[in-house]
């Protein structure tokens, strides 16, 4: 790769490049000839109020998926769909709450789990985009064998935001250094993908 080209047609010349592209690093992938397993797929959260404050609990993950924690004043809450009603998403301006997952799933499952919650109120709703890597849930990081000065920190599956850090670390490692250093990201990179072997992250919610 010597190149890269925006939408405007304006063309960078570089010496590497990195697919930070999130739910749209496929589409930018596929633009370098590399075929990333990763979609997007909508996932809900739900903010409640409740007179019932359970204590000494941090975020709580029902077997059945349906998580909660405390924010704020209230609570968050929220589930993956089940699988068979989780499309990808193809409009990327679909951020249209489906409400019905938490009248049918989270709020019954909820007040099973801390029945005061049968009260609670719901206050607000919002939807965003997992970059689901459909391997293994879990992120994709570094080179790529066909084309090794290009970087992928993609797939991150829901749980990006507590490694971020970490990647971007191992990533400017890997530029400056020629390699991992500081942290060893080798059993998250392109290999198991390119062997089917994957490395199953179980706890994504
Ligand atoms: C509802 C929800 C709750 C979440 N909760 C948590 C949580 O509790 N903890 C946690 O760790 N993670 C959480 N995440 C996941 C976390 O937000 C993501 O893993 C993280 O934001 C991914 O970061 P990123 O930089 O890879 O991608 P993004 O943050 O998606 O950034 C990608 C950027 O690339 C841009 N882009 C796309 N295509 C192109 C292109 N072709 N050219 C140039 N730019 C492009 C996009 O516009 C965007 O700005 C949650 C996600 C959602 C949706």
């Amino acid at each position: 790769m010597v190149a890269v080209r925006l939408a405007d047609g304006q063309r960078i010349a570089c010496g590497w490049a990195i697919n930070a592209a999130g739910t749209g690093a496929t589409a930018l992938a596929a633009s370098a000839g590399i075929s990333l397993p990763v979609v997007a797929r909508k996932r809900c959260v739900f903010n409640f109020r409740s007179p019932a404050r359970p204590t000494g609990c941090g975020l709580v993950i029902d077997p059945s998926g349906v998580y909660f924690r405390a924010e704020g004043q209230g609570f968050i809450a929220g589930v993956a769909p089940p699988e068979a009603s989780d499309p990808d998403i193809v409009d990327r301006n679909d951020f249209e709450v489906e409400h019905a997952l938490f009248d049918d799933i989270v709020w019954p499952t909820l007040a099973h789990r801390v029945p005061a919650f049968e009260a609670l109120r719901l206050q607000g709703s919002w939807a965003g985009h997992y970059d689901v890597n459909l391997l293994d849930a879990n992120v994709i990081v570094g080179p790529h064998p066909a084309v090794d000065n290009l970087l992928f920190a993609n797939g991150f599956s829901g749980h990006g935001l507590q490694q971020a850090p970490g990647v971007g670390r191992a990533l400017a490692e890997w530029i400056v250094d020629g390699g991992w250093r500081s942290i060893d990201l080798s059993a998250l990179g392109w290999q198991r993908v390119i062997d089917g072997r994957p490395l199953p992250e179980d706890a994504v919610v």
